[in-house]
């Protein structure tokens, strides 16, 4: 469904990522893990048009995006929940929703009510928040509504940069719920994370990476807690 195809990241002179692959399919669950600076953030915010590709390729439903803008992408079904999950405080959580609304394509969006309708349905707690200013929001529910927002731009794939970052251990575990949920609804999620989370579900495809490379590439599992350490610290280069 999207393919990265050897991609590269640079900041100047800085090269933040050296020729990612990867094949994102229909439904599927991506992991991509890695310590600070590893170039997470970069390879997909590539993926989502924010910064350009300094070399390679991507490829969504077929046809080349590299150069097509990060606006035209959420409207092709590309949704990035961003680090900080950006939701804009000041609004309610209703009103950020419906900015989620405006950012999809017309033909594909349907009602504002039904796509809330769907949202609240998975978030339950969102529900009775919703004329709720959003700074007032725990963490974990801003996390909710980042990722519920994203829902309704009808995505094909939904990116998440770091969804626990900030969270309780309960907050995690209940992000991680509604992720799964959505997975199970056939949502093809990437999400990004330095910690090897406490997810349930099972990723089929995890990435390692650190200093801009892939140092692992595993399909059907993730890696255990000691070998992410080694990873990490610098073994198995
Ligand atoms: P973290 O987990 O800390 O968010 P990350 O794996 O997401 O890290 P990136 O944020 O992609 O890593 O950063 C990769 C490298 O690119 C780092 O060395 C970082 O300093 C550099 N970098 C990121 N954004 C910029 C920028 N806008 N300008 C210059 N360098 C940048």
């Amino acid at each position: 469904m999207m393919k990265a195809d050897n991609v590269g990241v640079h900041y100047g002179a800085i090269q933040a990522v050296h020729g990612v692959s990867l094949e994102i399919k229909a439904g599927g669950f991506v992991l991509i893990l890695g310590p600070n600076g590893a170039g997470k953030t970069s390879f997909i915010s590539a993926l989502a048009g924010i910064v350009p590709c300094s070399a390679g390729k991507i490829v969504l439903d077929g046809a080349d995006v590299t150069h097509v803008s990060a606006t035209r992408r959420v409207r092709l079904g590309v949704s990035l929940v961003p680090e900080g999950r950006g939701v804009l405080k000041g609004l309610s959580v209703k009103e950020n929703l419906l900015l989620g609304w405006h950012a999809s394509a017309k033909e594909r969006r349907g009602s504002f009510s039904t796509g809330l309708g769907e949202v609240t349905e998975i978030f339950p707690r969102l529900s009775e928040r919703l004329e709720q200013d959003c700074s007032t929001l725990s963490g974990g529910e801003m996390q909710m509504l980042a990722v519920a927002r994203a829902m309704l731009a009808r995505p094909k794939v939904i990116l998440l940069d770091e969804p626990s970052l900030g969270l309780a251990p309960l907050a995690v575990k209940a992000v991680y719920a509604a992720l799964r949920r959505l997975s199970e609804l056939g949502m093809t999620l990437v999400v990004v994370e330095q910690k090897n989370v406490p997810i349930t579900s099972v990723p089929d495809r995890t990435l390692v990476m650190r200093e801009g490379e892939v140092l692992l590439d595993m399909a059907d599992g993730r890696p255990s807690e000691a070998e992410l350490a080694e990873l990490y610290l610098g073994g198995r280069r």
